[in-house]
């Protein structure tokens, strides 16, 4: 959990591949169903351009069908998701009829002002979805991914007023998910300014 700009992403991946469980970014399926131009993906457009939640029944449903892969047997990191109580409340359902309750809730947090200057630099490659910053991160040649060479772009909903927008709708509709689950003693809580590697160590000491 954490407002747009924490570092979910990052640390998602970084934790997933440490620990060999499949990280589920439902930002990242339903961009990728944009890309597909599938169905899925032409309703979610609509609202992701304007940094608007995309309907609880969509999201829950391609979680839902995620967690039956092979590759989620053994644990998964979810990472964008839930972002409402009913999310988190058809989670724990899910969840109980699998008999896998959920371990442990991260919360990465970043003051509003320093996440706002992470997504407005932001940069992501459209090849390979490498990202990268145009202060923090700098690409080595200018609008190239250092990884593929692909095209570097910003995502469309990491326009400033658009990125404004989405943190009022973290206020609103997932900010009340953070005391569910604080509320169930499951919530750590981790510092997430500095260094991806110092918040990647937070991240391990908290969750052991
Ligand atoms: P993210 O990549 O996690 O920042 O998500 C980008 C956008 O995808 C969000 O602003 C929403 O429009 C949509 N989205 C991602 N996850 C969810 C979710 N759990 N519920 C509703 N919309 C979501």
């Amino acid at each position: 959990m954490g407002t747009p700009g924490a570092g979910k992403g990052t640390q998602a991946k970084l934790l997933a591949d440490r620990v060999g469980v499949c990280h589920i970014s439902t930002g990242d399926m339903l961009r990728d169903a944009i890309r597909r131009g599938t169905r899925l993906g032409l309703e979610a457009q609509r609202y992701m351009e304007q940094g608007l939640l995309v309907p609880d029944d969509v999201v829950i449903g391609i979680v839902e069908e995620r967690l039956r892969a092979p590759d989620c047997k053994h644990g998964f990191i979810l990472d964008g998701f839930p972002r409402t109580l009913a999310q988190a409340r058809a989670l724990d359902e899910l969840l109980a009829r699998r008999g896998e309750p959920l371990t442990a809730v991260m919360l990465i947090a970043v003051p509003r002002d320093e996440a706002i200057r992470r997504l407005a630099g932001r940069r992501v490659c459209d090849k390979c979805g490498a990202m990268s910053h145009v202060a923090f991160d700098p690409p080595a040649r200018a609008d190239r991914c250092d990884r593929c060479g692909g095209g570097l772009a910003q995502r469309e909903d990491d326009r400033e007023d658009t990125i404004r927008h989405r943190m009022d709708v973290y206020a609103r509709e997932t900010a009340p998910v953070l005391e569910h689950y604080r509320g169930a003693g499951l919530l750590h809580e981790i510092e997430g300014t500095g260094s991806r590697e110092d918040v990647s160590r937070r991240v391990a000491a908290s969750v052991g």
